[in-house]
């Protein structure tokens, strides 16, 4: 029987590295697979790891349709055994139905791979509709760590080095304010104790070197 999986974690958790060694072990086995990502750090239809491996992927639009693709793949004579879908968060809530239509009415494994919530501590539209739908879920066990050590399980968003919890939750690149340059927009993982208090590793490391204590909200 084919499944929805959904493997989530933070940001440095490994989900892409995962990505292509599960698509490598099938692909091994004789199965015949698609790549799908969105906003990838490699650029358009490319799926990358932190780790410097790289996959040609099919680029997933606000309006691509899977159920679409795959049922004229499969008419023009295609195979398609399984999805490996990476980037997930940003998918539709539209898309994530359709690939659990495509798990049910074509028996066609479905490995979803995504950031659970987002910067502002929230659900992801597509995070929050694989969680409702998934057959199996994953955490991942490769942790990333908080500057503190613990573990990191929330997502810090900065602009021009100051955390901010608020805004839109994808940042186009290229987008430029007309009369201010654009902001440098980085992203961190956190515990959940530093994200509620803000503290990035930069103001921790400025706080630690403060005269005075401050007060912590
Ligand atoms: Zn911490």
């Amino acid at each position: 029987m084919a499944e929805l999986h959904f493997f989530t974690g933070t940001m440095d958790s490994g989900k892409s590295t995962l990505a292509l060694q599960t698509n490598h072990n099938h692909a091994a086995r004789a199965r015949v697979g698609r790549l799908f990502t969105t906003h990838d750090r490699a650029g358009q239809a490319k799926l990358s790891s932190r780790l410097g491996l790289t996959h040609d992927a099919l680029e997933v639009a606000r309006d691509f349709d899977f159920w679409r693709y795959v049922v004229d793949s499969l008419t023009q004579g295609g195979r398609i055994d399984y999805l490996v879908c990476d980037e997930a968060q940003f998918y539709t809530r539209v898309q994530i139905d359709q690939l659990a239509k495509i798990v049910d009415e074509l028996q066609i494994d479905v490995f979803a791979f995504g950031i659970l919530t987002d910067f502002r501590t929230e659900l992801f539209e597509g995070s929050a509709r694989l969680v409702e739908l998934a057959d199996r879920m994953n955490v991942l066990q490769v942790e990333a760590l908080c500057w503190c050590g613990k573990r990191a399980t929330h997502n810090a968003r900065t602009e021009n080095g100051v955390m901010v919890v608020e805004g839109e939750v994808i940042v186009v690149g290229d987008v430029e304010a007309i009369d201010q340059p654009p902001a440098d927009v980085a992203y961190e993982v956190l515990c959940r104790q530093h994200h509620r208090r803000r503290l990035t590793a930069a103001r921790a490391k400025a706080v630690s070197l403060a005269p005075e204590p401050l007060p912590f909200g």
